[in-house]
Parts: C-alpha cells; sequence; structure tokens
C-alpha cells in the first residue's frame, strides 16, 4: 500500500488546481487497474505567504497491491503534465509513503499539525523524507513537499474530517465564465443543511460554493456526511461537469487554532480577554478593538496580561455589526490569525457582557441631570440642593448574548469551523 502526497501545482494567474492534479493522477492509477482508497484534501497554516489560495495539500490512499514505484511515476508524470510550472512562483513537490496511511513514523504525524499551525522550511521536509527514506521529487526550490508530507502525516494525525465533493469544468471553458444556475444552488443547499455547509450565503445571496478564480473547479460542495456533499454537488444544475470526485477534507474544523503562551506572528489563536477599548470604525470599513489577555507564564499559575488589536475587516460584512455591539469590560474568547500584531477575527464567543453603565445621576427631586461638584467631590443640583457622592448604575440593552458568533459563509476561510457544525462550547448563533 502507498500514500501519494503532492502540493504546489498551481498558479494564481494561470489557473489550474492540486485537487484536480490529485483528481487526475488517481484517475490515471485507477485506469491501471489501482484501487484508491480516499483522496485526502488537507488545509494548511492559512497564514503562509507563499500559498496561492487556500494553501491547500493533497494526499492519495492507494490499496493494497500497488507498488510506490509505479506510483512514483505515474504521479510525477501527471505533475509534469499538468502544473503550471511556466510560473515561477509554482514549486511543486511529490511524496510517496512506501506503506499505508495509519503507519507513518511519528515524525511524518507530528509534521502535519505543525505544518497548520505554524511554519516549515524546505530544509525540514526534505531532511523528514530522507530519513523516512520516502521518495520524493520537487521543481523549482521544490517547497511543496512540505505539504506533500504534511498530507501524507495528516491521516494520523487529525480526527475530525469533512467532506467536498467537487465538480469539474470541462477544459475548454476553463477561464470562461462559469454557468451555474443560482436557484438550483439554494433548493440543493437547503434541502442538506445543516449537514452540507457553506454552500450559499443568505445574507449576501452568494453561491460561495462557485469559485471565480480562473481553474477547473465549477463548485463545491462542503459537509459532514459524503453522500449529502455527492446528492447535492448533482442537484445543482449548470454547465455540462467535465468530472467529479469527493475528498475527505479538514476544511471546516478550527485545527489551525491554537491556545496561546506566547504570540507569534504567522499563527492563529483562541484567545480569552476583556475588551478593554469600544470599537471603531476605521478607513474601508474595518472595525478595530483592544483586547485585554493573560498569557500564561513559565509553568506555574502566573499571567501575564498583554493587550492586542482586535479586527474584523470589510470583507467580513455583517459580523462587523457583532463586533461593533461589544463594550469595554465585556468579557470574550476570540479566534484568528495573528497578522501585524492584530488578530483578524474570524469568531469569537461572548463569555459575560457588560449589563449596566455608569452615569451622572438624576436629582432625587426635580429630576434633572445633576452636575459635577468639583474634582472628587461627587454631584449635586444647584437648584434643589440635593448632592451625592457616585455615578449612578443604569441598565443597558445589549445587541448580543453571550455565545459564538461568526464571519458569513462568503467571508470563511477554508480551515474555520462553521458554527453550526456543533461541538462549541457555549450557545451558537450560526451565519448561513
Ligand atoms: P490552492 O489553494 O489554489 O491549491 P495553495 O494556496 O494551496 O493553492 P500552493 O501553491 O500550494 O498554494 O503554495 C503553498 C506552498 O507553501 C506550498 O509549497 C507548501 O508546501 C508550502 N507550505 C504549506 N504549509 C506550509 C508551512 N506550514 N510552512 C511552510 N511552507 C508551507
Amino acid at each position: 500500500m502507498t500514500v501519494i502526497g503532492l502540493d504546489d501545482t498551481d498558479s494564481r494567474e494561470r489557473g489550474m488546481c492540486t485537487t484536480f492534479v490529485a483528481h487526475r493522477i488517481a484517475s490515471a492509477l485507477e485506469r491501471e487497474g489501482d484501487g484508491v482508497e480516499r483522496l485526502l484534501l488537507v488545509r494548511l497554516n492559512p497564514a503562509v505567504k507563499h500559498k496561492t489560495r487556500g494553501n491547500a495539500a493533497l494526499a492519495i490512499h492507494l490499496a493494497e497491491d500497488t507498488a510506490p514505484e509505479a506510483a512514483f511515476d505515474i504521479a510525477r508524470g501527471v505533475i509534469e503534465r499538468c502544473a503550471e510550472t511556466a510560473d515561477d512562483r509554482t514549486n511543486p513537490g511529490l511524496v510517496v509513503a512506501p506503506h499505508v496511511a495509519e503507519q507513518v513514523p511519528e515524525a511524518v504525524a507530528s509534521f502535519a499539525p505543525e505544518a497548520i499551525t505554524d511554519h516549515h522550511s524546505i530544509e525540514d521536509a526534505v531532511s523528514l523524507a530522507d530519513s523516512t527514506g520516502y521518495r520524493h521529487w520537487g521543481r523549482g526550490n521544490g517547497r511543496g513537499r512540505i505539504g506533500a508530507l504534511a498530507a501524507i502525516g495528516a491521516w494520523e494525525a487529525l480526527e475530525d474530517w469533512t467532506y467536498e465533493t467537487i465538480a469539474y469544468r470541462e477544459e475548454s471553458r476553463w477561464g470562461t465564465p462559469r454557468a451555474v444556475d443560482a436557484e438550483s444552488v439554494r433548493v440543493a443547499a437547503d434541502t442538506a443543511y445543516p449537514t452540507v455547509w457553506d454552500t450559499i450565503d443568505r445574507g449576501e445571496d452568494e453561491t460561495v460554493c462557485v469559485p471565480h478564480t480562473p481553474g477547473p473547479i465549477l463548485h463545491g460542495i462542503r459537509g459532514d456526511d459524503s453522500e449529502a456533499t455527492k446528492r447535492v454537488s448533482s442537484a445543482i444544475e449548470s454547465e455540462p461537469v467535465a468530472e467529479r470526485r469527493t475528498f475527505v477534507t479538514n476544511q471546516g474544523t478550527d485545527g489551525h487554532l491554537r491556545h496561546a503562551d506566547t504570540l507569534v506572528e504567522g499563527r492563529a489563536y483562541r484567545l480569552d480577554g476583556t475588551v478593554v477599548t469600544a470599537p471603531e470604525t476605521r478607513r474601508g470599513g474595518h472595525v478595530f478593538f483592544d483586547l485585554e489577555i493573560g498569557l500564561e507564564v513559565g509553568d506555574g499559575p502566573h499571567e501575564e496580561s498583554k493587550t492586542v488589536a482586535c479586527a474584523a475587516f470589510e470583507p467580513t460584512k455583517r459580523f462587523r455589526d457583532r463586533v461593533r455591539a461589544l463594550r469595554p469590560g465585556d468579557r470574550l474568547t476570540v479566534c484568528g490569525e495573528l497578522s501585524r500584531g492584530t488578530v483578524k477575527l474570524e469568531k469569537f464567543a461572548v463569555r459575560r457582557l457588560v449589563t449596566t453603565e455608569r452615569v451622572t445621576p438624576l436629582c432625587p427631586d426635580c429630576d434633572r441631570t445633576m452636575e459635577s461638584a468639583g474634582r472628587g467631590q461627587g454631584y449635586r443640583c444647584r437648584d434643589c440642593k440635593t448632592s451625592t457622592a457616585e455615578k449612578s448604575s443604569r441598565p443597558l440593552e445589549r445587541d448580543l448574548e453571550v455565545g459564538w458568533y461568526e464571519v458569513p459563509p462568503c467571508a470563511r476561510r477554508h480551515i474555520a469551523k462553521p458554527l453550526v457544525r456543533g461541538g462549541f462550547d457555549a450557545p451558537v448563533h450560526p451565519e448561513r
């Protein structure tokens, strides 16, 4: 049995897509009579700057009797034919493991979560592939071997898996506008929701399953059950579907989020903290606030507090209204990537809301607002001669409830977990 890992075959300008190259390799092996057990579509650290779009890497799990040498030759042939190597930022990598996916050495299994939550160097990947005796090959700088090796380790390392059924276009149509009947997408999406998610964005009236990039994908249907994703994919009316393939994937799992002890740029975190500044909408419609967080110091119970900026950017659309509704004092858990000192919010949980505010007191006799009696001397009403030492407290109407809020489907990162999938530690307010 053999596992093929591959990555970095596509280019932003010229199209192509590593899922399609993997599908082509699987089809070529199937034509040779080899059994293909499953294809894995593994989303790696979304903060990696070399990525073309969604930082996807692929693994193909082959059945018992496939010789690794033959699989390697077929895969390399397909990659050389399909990969957009004319783009010098495309650096394909291929790694072939001569064992079942469950038998990866510990070092390969741990390489995968590190690739999802952190950064690796090309040397890390090449020396690990060498030390395991895996065959590997790369073009350009061969960076694709990082993703290829991570895709091989992922099956053992990860537990939460979802599905995506991808329909591919006829080659003659690549680069032309896609003909997909939006109403049929809406109907099909409704019949399978919430097992199938992120197919459409109802708030924006957008078919998020249909990409806008020039590659071979017509639509991709994501969900928790492969029969349901296939059914929805088949029910959509569109231009002819040339080929279809269902992938097992870590999309929609939040696998990129880590708990913080220190904060490092280019990693994504889940952070507990208190809002310390009122949310502010800046140029471009981006909304910012500061959060005070406690970071564990050493092994003991000590915490160091630190203030970190959080942002809901314009493309997160209506999510920004949720963020604007926050107030200083609210206790939150926020999730997102740390980039240039700012957490780019993907979701947050309200743990505790501020429900009262301190205001200048009213005069108990005339019911008008009192005035300050001077610094540190309380408040008074000049007319009625009444006075009071402190501000009074007044109940606050809040537009938020305790629980999780998220960006809408149109702004979802591939790896981010939609609230509708469940398993969260507080009530959820899912977007659809
Ligand atoms: P698409 O989504 O269109 O398939 P992509 O966004 O997956 O494209 P790639 O062209 O595959 O982008 O480029 C990502 C590159 O970054 C690959 O060479 C991959 O090996 C490398 N890479 C992935 N994860 C990491 C990581 N954690 N550390 C360092 N390099 C990484």
